[in-house]
């Protein structure tokens, strides 16, 4: 069995004792091993943040590059990472090529702001403002980097994308980052990091990993150190109570739970084509991954009038969908992560069974290609039907394929059922009535970090509900956890310190013209 070691102070260092144990969960079968036991963690933060100042010295362009090699380092080594996202999290290669590529193309897309922005090393946030009576007494506020670790929590689904969407934008804001990987599917990050470090596309302590437990790691924080976390609401409780970051203020980025939701307009009759692609587009977002997407839809609001015929159609084509070994041809949806998640998962289901009809699924599988219920972690695509005044359905996210349609009878009621999850990565809707779609922005926005309104005028080249993209902001209120990462230079922010410099307009001018302007 493999021993993943964790890329800490420079050097690659094995934990004590057995350590945790990777599992394909097609098969049950145990591939590698990972622990941090005895781990140095404070000499780990301490040596990145000592080399933390190569990292400052590069201008944005500078930093562009490295970005841009650490890219070329994992595109040349892509096939490899595809065979262990199949064997560690069961992944179909288009479940891979989602986490991989899209690990890969958000680095090249910050790669390219970095080039952007040029030679200089910090930014400004607008431009001089007279202070006083005397124009030459002017404010200006600079964005410098904070002189710390961004340390990186991350969860199972998404090992590649994960570490490179936050590692990107922190690496070009002039941050080292340490990796700490959720540790049942640490593997796939761990081989990135290494061809990385083999590669030479990083400068020393630029970019750590630690595999295993999180251990005492965030007793060591600082006041300069920055958490971003991705994973659930419970562990997010744990950290936002951490004595460290109480005592420090350090900042803390949570991507948490999410109830996200997918509306078919009012104006959609059944049977039309719009209805149509709304079923096939809510079949693909509740299956691909497993449904262990964060973005993935977890509520379906539908006109009253066209509920039945939907939840037919619905049902009938995720009855139709192959489930097995990723390995095998024709299966579309394999495991989830583990046996752990999968227990969830039905635990989950049971409890939505309290106030919500089950129409499929509903099972850990039946009818598996090349694959066994009993040692493997399937979960079938699951459809349940609830009414407006069902409460667990707003409350609960399962992850895992598992959905609840919830039909609406006016917009009003929509907008109020919407707004029920408390907080929302996504909800996209579908509609040919642009007014309506406006009016849904402006009455939902509150509530989620992105809104996609699909008129048909945008219908063939819209980039899918479930697909984050660095340019916009990846985050939501309340039950999402209340962060924001991405969204081009706005995700810099979180790696920044903002200070108002006042000084004469000589002192501003020279300071201007070092600073990138922060132009969104
Ligand atoms: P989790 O159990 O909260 O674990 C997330 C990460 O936190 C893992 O790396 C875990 O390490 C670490 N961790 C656990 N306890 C910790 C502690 N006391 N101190 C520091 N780190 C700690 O979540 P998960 O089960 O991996 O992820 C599933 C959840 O993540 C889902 O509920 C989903 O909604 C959410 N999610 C949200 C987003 C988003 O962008 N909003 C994206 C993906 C997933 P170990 O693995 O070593 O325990």
């Amino acid at each position: 069995m493999i021993r993943l070691e964790s890329y800490l102070a420079g050097r690659w260092q094995s934990g004590d004792g057995a350590g945790a144990t990777l599992a394909d969960p097609t098969t049950g079968e145990a591939l590698a091993a990972a622990s941090s036991d005895g781990l140095d963690l404070a000499g780990a933060l301490d040596f990145a943040r000592a080399k933390g100042a190569a990292l400052r010295a590069m201008t944005f362009a500078e930093r562009g590059a490295m970005i841009e090699a650490i890219a070329r380092a994992l595109k040349a080594q892509r096939a490899s990472y595809v065979d262990i996202a199949v064997a560690n999290s069961g992944n179909t290669q288009t479940d891979a090529a989602i986490d991989i590529d899209g690990g890969i193309g958000t680095l090249l897309y910050f790669a390219k702001l970095g080039k952007t922005l040029g030679d200089a090393r910090i930014m400004r946030d607008g431009a001089p403002q007279r202070l006083a009576r005397d124009e030459n007494f002017q404010g200006l506020h600079l964005l410098v980097p904070r002189r710390g670790v961004a340390v990186h929590i991350n969860a199972f689904n998404f090992p590649s994308w994960g570490l490179w969407e936050k590692a990107g934008v922190a690496l070009l804001a002039g941050m080292p980052v340490l990796a700490k990987p959720a540790v049942s599917t640490v593997w796939l990050a761990q081989k990135m990091v290494a061809d990385v470090v083999a590669a030479g596309a990083v400068p020393d302590g630029a970019l750590s990993i630690l595999c295993g437990s999180p251990g005492d790691l965030l007793d060591h924080l600082g006041w300069q150190d920055v958490v971003s976390f991705t994973g659930s609401a419970a562990t997010a409780l744990k950290l936002r109570a951490s004595p460290k970051v109480l005592a420090h203020s350090v900042p803390l980025n949570v991507e948490a739970d999410s109830l996200n939701g997918m509306v078919l307009g009012p104006d959609i009759a059944a049977g039309s084509l719009e209805f149509e692609t709304f079923v096939k587009d809510v079949a693909r977002e509740l299956t691909v991954k497993a449904g262990q997407r964060c973005t993935a839809v977890r509520r379906i609001f539908v006109p009253a009038s066209v509920a039945d015929a939907l939840s037919d159609a619905l049902a009938a084509r995720l009855a139709g969908v192959t489930v097995g070994n990723p390995r095998s041809e024709g299966v579309r949806m394999g495991p989830v992560v583990s046996k752990a998640q999968q227990a969830a998962a039905l635990a989950g289901i049971a409890e939505l069974k309290r106030d919500a009809k089950l129409l499929c699924g509903g099972t850990a599988g039946t009818g598996l290609v090349d694959a066994d219920a009993a040692s493997g972690a399937f979960i079938a695509p699951t459809l349940f039907r609830a009414e407006a005044a069902a409460a667990r359905v707003h409350e609960l996210e399962v992850f895992a394929p598992v959905a609840t349609l919830i039909p609406y009878d006016t917009e009003d009621a929509l907008f109020a059922l919407a707004a029920k999850g408390g907080g929302s990565l996504v909800l996209s809707a579908l509609s040919g009535d642009i007014q309506f779609l406006q009016r849904l922005a402006i009455e939902l926005a509150h509530a989620h970090g992105r809104l996609m309104a699909i008129d048909p005028s945008v219908a063939a080249s819209q980039t899918g509900h479930g697909n984050v993209l660095p340019s916009c902001i990846h985050g939501g209120p309340g039950r999402a956890g209340g962060g924001e990462e991405l969204g081009a230079l706005r995700g810099l922010k979180f790696y920044q310190q903002r200070s108002a410099i006042q000084a004469s307009a000589a002192t501003l001018s020279g300071l201007c013209e070092a600073a990138a302007p922060l132009t969104l």
